[in-house]
């Protein structure tokens, strides 16, 4: 990815709502997907990666899904893929059962039977490759991270991130790892803008969780204690779909 690029879809991203680093993950995985549908159902070198990983994570691979319904009303690409991997599972299958039977007969050398079982063994998505939209996801959340890191200490970078949503958890320990090793002066300014930032969340907890008791329901609760406790979870389990936002 070009420096310039990552830097403006760093602006752009701080100026959204929730985790930057969420958001922009989730965009690359997105872009990816819509690619898959848009040109490369039938690329060789696209087919070859779903098909070493065995399709895709449960969160990718629903997401495939939907989004070829929705967009295009059809499912014409996701078949095509599947069709492949169904193929795929149903010839190892097929050596499986030939395989036993040789086994039980005393026939079949035990190092292939272990190679048929370990592809059974395998999850969805996770087979010898990892899910190809999860790895597209890991390689820019990356790419985002360093650069956020590495600008973080210049004035109008630094102005930005702090009147952003901050990151989620996740995102700020795989920040402050990178800024440990390449960029110090950053490790201060993540953490003194995260404490800030959940100070602020525990104070609206406190609002939302004490506005429940008796002597308190009728006061009338802010737009940020409203939304703490989704801020909580965001913070904690990193954003959900942020892109559809
Ligand atoms: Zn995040
Ligand atoms: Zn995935």
């Amino acid at each position: 990815m070009q420096t310039d690029l990552v830097t403006l879809g760093l602006k752009l991203a701080m100026k959204e709502p929730g985790c930057p680093i969420c958001r922009l993950r989730q965009k690359s995985e997105k872009r990816y997907l819509l690619g898959i549908l848009r040109e490369n159902v039938n690329d060789p070198a696209t087919r070859a990666k779903i098909s070493k990983s065995l399709g895709f994570c449960p969160k990718h691979g629903w997401q495939l899904q939907h989004m070829e319904e929705d967009i295009w009303h059809d499912g014409l690409g996701n078949a095509i893929i599947y069709q492949d991997l169904t193929r795929q599972v149903i010839s190892w299958l097929d050596s499986y059962s030939t395989i036993q039977e040789q086994a039980q007969s005393d026939r079949l050398p035990k190092r292939i039977a272990g190679t048929v079982k370990r592809f059974l063994g395998r999850s969805s998505g996770g087979g010898e490759g990892m899910c190809p939209a999860c790895a597209i996801g890991a390689q820019s959340e990356h790419t985002y991270l360093e650069w956020l890191v590495r600008w973080l200490p210049q004035p109008e970078f630094r102005e930005l991130y702090e009147s952003s949503d901050g990151l989620c958890l996740d995102h700020l320990r795989y920040a402050l790892d990178i800024a440990e090793e390449e960029k110090p002066e950053s490790v201060a300014i993540l953490i003194a803008s995260a404490l800030k930032k959940l100070k602020a969340l525990e104070e609206h907890l406190d609002g939302y969780i004490g506005k429940h008791s008796w002597h308190r329901h009728t006061e009338e609760m802010s737009r940020e204690e409203l939304e703490s406790w989704k801020k909580a979870v965001a913070f904690f389990s990193g954003e959900e779909d942020i892109c559809r936002r």
